[in-house]
């Protein structure tokens, strides 16, 4: 399922985890919101915008990430050591 909520062109978003540690930069292109139906998206609640790699930017807490994987392992689910927010994640 896919939500177009607004359209805006390169437009810079900052994200991160609940308690400031994981900041990212992300280049929006498109404002559309996609709900996965996999297994850990549907525990998670959460809606996706999805970026091409060369529009994401890892502004600090790499040291701080946990990765989750599970299934073939392909897809990262990063998580906060300290709030445990899952701000971002690496799709297949
Ligand atoms: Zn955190």
């Amino acid at each position: 399922m896919s939500l177009v909520t607004e359209h805006a062109s390169n437009t810079n978003i900052l994200g991160g985890c609940h308690c400031g540690a994981i900041r990212f930069r992300v280049k929006v292109r498109k404002y559309e919101a996609i709900a996965c139906n996999c297994s850990i998206c549907q525990k998670k609640g959460i809606l996706h915008l999805i970026v091409p790699p060369e529009d994401f930017e890892l502004l600090k807490g790499e040291d701080n990430l946990s990765t989750y994987t599970f299934n073939t392992g392909i897809a990262k689910h990063h998580f906060c050591k300290t709030c445990g927010i899952h701000p971002f994640y690496r799709p297949r």
